[in-house]
């Protein structure tokens, strides 16, 4: 079901004018009510009248995490204190968080954009959704929230954790959606069947899973387990919080809501912009945002645009799902490594679970990559030979992937750490 057919099916010419209007106004917006981006605007040369369609965007200056981290907390606020009517933070991930400030059109906004991504799961007013992002500061609960509410299915705001009580939650009031991490589904796919729930009798039918990076294996681990669509859903809260975008039933990329948020991928190196299908760092622009609008902000989120049309009929630009962020890339010994595609590799295999964690040390000079991955309950009782020989194909399959030596280490169930929101893949001991 699509949302919002006329926004989501507009032709190009309609939607680049569309874009156009918007983003001259926007920085019109910006340049007389934040003096960073007056100053950035000035500096570059240009003027706010020099900008005359979407094309034109590729003369702005980027905006960085740190330019944001400069201006903590409210410096790239572009409205007066009355006309905020909710603050969120970014979950600092990777650092001190970020905030994002919301007028009452930014929430009207949000939700609408909320709505399209739930809608991509099906989501209707006979729907019950159990939201189990947290709620709070960080964008997933409220986000949600919001979008569903404009549906008007039935919110379940039961926030993140407390999995027995999710899983009760689930059976009694028959949740057909659910939205969390795809690791927190996968923990609660965990404990349900210890407590021999048989999640496909369940009315559960679809997820949108995002907030974390994610494999299309992991997702073939979920949707089994757990017996519904699991669809990815993206987002971040400097430029709304979840809504950014949301993949389709046709799982081939994120479709992101260009007529609010436009996308362009870069290399992080040079800035330069690449065209579509050529893998990058993803820059977006708020058209449409009040509070805390961004021109060309840096995500430091890796992934291409996916070029063509999609067959659900939105018009919409695609991107490959997050292989992860320019943080999280592991360099070892010259070649870049995300902990999603070992996470491919692993989900594969037979007789290990989907919980894993790499651990990055250095001695001497060379990196050395750990990969410790759950054994199976079944594989416990094994002798030490079997489970040698496991090691080492998973060994080699991971070294054929990457074309590096890594260690793997089998380690026994229940083990690594499991997490209600974010899961934290990398523990990186390398102090540099
Ligand atoms: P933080 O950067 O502190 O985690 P947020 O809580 O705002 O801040 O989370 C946004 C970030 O989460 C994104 O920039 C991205 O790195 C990650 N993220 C969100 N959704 C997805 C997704 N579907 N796939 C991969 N990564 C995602
Ligand atoms: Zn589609």
């Amino acid at each position: 079901m699509i949302w919002n057919r006329e926004r989501e099916t507009l032709s190009d010419s309609k939607k680049e004018a569309i874009q156009g209007e918007l983003l001259k106004n926007q920085i019109k917006r910006v340049y007389g009510s934040i003096p960073f981006y007056k100053e950035k605007i000035d500096s570059s040369g240009l003027t706010p009248e020099m900008i005359m369609s979407i094309f034109d965007i590729k003369k702005l200056p980027f905006t960085t995490k740190d330019d944001l981290r400069d201006n903590y907390p409210f410096g790239m606020f572009a409205v007066s204190t009355d006309k905020i009517v909710e603050i969120h933070t970014s979950s600092g991930t990777t650092g001190k968080p970020v905030v994002g400030g919301y007028t009452k059109k930014d929430i009207e906004i949000w939700s609408e954009v909320m709505a399209r991504c739930l809608a991509f799961s099906g989501t209707t007013e006979n729907d019950v959704v159990q939201n189990a992002y947290g709620y709070g500061l960080f964008t997933g609960g409220l986000g949600v929230h919001y979008g569903a509410r404009r549906i008007g299915a039935n919110v379940i705001p039961i926030s993140g954790g407390n999995t027995k009580r999710q899983l009760m939650v689930m059976q009694d009031f028959k949740s057909t959606i659910i939205t969390c991490t795809p690791s927190y589904s996968l923990y609660l796919a965990e404990v349900g069947e210890e407590m021999g729930i048989d999640f496909k009798s369940l009315p559960l039918k679809a997820g949108n899973f995002g907030a974390e990076p994610w494999s299309n294996n992991i997702r073939k681990e979920i949707e089994n387990r757990l017996g519904l669509l699991a669809l990815d859903i993206y987002g971040l809260t400097e430029i709304i919080g979840p809504g950014v975008g949301n993949e389709c039933r046709y799982k081939c990329g994120v479709h992101i809501c260009d007529d609010h948020f436009y996308p362009e991928i870069i290399d992080p190196d040079t800035g330069e912009v690449l065209p579509p299908g050529e893998v990058g760092e993803l820059v977006i622009t708020t058209l449409t945002r009040e509070a805390t609008p961004l021109l060309r902000y840096r995500t430091r989120d890796i992934t291409k645009l996916i070029p063509g049309r999609c067959q659900c009929g939105r018009t919409s630009v695609r991107i490959e799902r997050i292989m992860g962020r320019t943080d999280d890339m592991l360099i070892i010994r010259g070649v870049n490594v995300f902990p999603t595609q070992i996470e491919e590799v692993l989900v594969n295999i037979k007789g290990i679970e989907p919980h894993y964690q790499i651990i990055v040390e250095r001695t001497g000079t060379l990196d050395q990559l750990e990969v410790q991955v759950e054994m199976n309950e079944n594989l416990i009782s094994d002798e030490i030979r079997r489970l040698e020989i496991l090691e080492s194909s998973i060994r080699s399959e991971i070294e054929s992937l990457l074309g590096i030596k890594v260690k793997v280490k089998l380690v026994e169930p229940k083990t690594i750490a499991r997490s209600e929101g974010k899961a934290k893949r990398v523990i990186d001991k390398r102090n540099i």
